[in-house]
């Protein structure tokens, strides 16, 4: 498996996922234009995509969906309440092309087990995903406000985890955001924190964890350098070995990771 992350953060999320010929699509959370050209510079097809997972309804996991949908040839997962949650035009398009699924169902595709599960974030019905074929699984949660027993024991054995480090408290608090924001954003239907982070990465270490992505990183409330080191400080503390940690930037694709 070849994951590649090709943008991250409040103003778009997108990654794709490739095994053998098939690609899944994370998310499009860019416009069909801005995905397209980042598609293009990773050097992935657009057509080499038979599947999207959406993780939940918000703008900026769901910009350039229509679009795609409507050029392409794919299945789009979707929990219920997301599906539920999209507008009614989104919905018009992309109705004949969805597989809804309920937050803790199995999706076995193209010799790929999808593994979805809930979250607590302030949307619909928001998913977690977890991608296995064979002894590899790689974890992708991003949008979380809280750490639950159902999200650390789904990313458990994971051999990669895209995890969310959206803000360093301090900053956050020290911020110009009004108080309102500062409380959605830090509070249990809001984002992980790089603590947050750290503190779920502790949870699931294990020999098989070879990489970890910080993603959905604020640039208002957050830094790359401080999101790694507090990740990366601890963890080297405490263990003999630690996985390769990547940051996942907005506007570029990370480089790619493959198991
Ligand atoms: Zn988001
Ligand atoms: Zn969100």
């Amino acid at each position: 498996m070849l994951l590649t992350i090709l943008g991250s953060g409040s103003g778009g999320n997108a990654a794709v996922i490739q095994k053998g010929e098939h690609s899944i699509l994370v998310d499009i959370g860019f416009s069909y234009r801005e995905l397209s050209r980042r598609l293009r510079l990773c050097g992935i097809s657009p057509e080499s995509i038979s599947s999207v997972f959406i993780t939940h309804e918000h703008f900026d996991h769901i910009r350039g969906m229509k679009e795609f949908s409507r050029k392409h040839s794919v299945s789009i997962y979707v929990s219920e309440g997301t599906y539920e949650n999209l507008f009614d035009e989104v919905k018009e398009v992309v109705k004949g092309k969805v597989g809804s699924f309920k937050t803790g169902e199995n999706i076995e595709l193209n010799g790929m087990s999808v593994k979805t599960f809930p979250v607590l974030h302030d949307a619909a019905d928001p998913a977690g995903f977890t991608f296995s074929s064979g002894c590899k699984k790689i974890g992708y949660v991003t949008d979380i406000g809280s750490i639950t027993d159902t999200v650390v024991s789904c990313l458990e054995m994971s051999s990669l985890i895209v995890l969310e480090a959206n803000h360093d408290i301090d900053m956050l608090w020290n911020g110009s955001y009004p108080e309102y924001l500062k409380q959605r954003i830090s509070g249990p239907h809001g984002h992980l924190s790089n603590d947050n982070a750290l503190e779920l990465l502790q949870c699931v270490m294990c020999k098989e964890l070879r990489g970890i992505y910080l993603a959905h990183l604020s640039k208002e409330n957050n830094r790359p350098e401080l999101a790694f080191q507090t990740v990366y400080k601890p963890l080297a503390g405490k263990y003999n070995y630690v996985p390769k940690i990547l940051i996942a930037k907005q506007d570029t694709a990370a480089e790619p990771y493959r198991l």
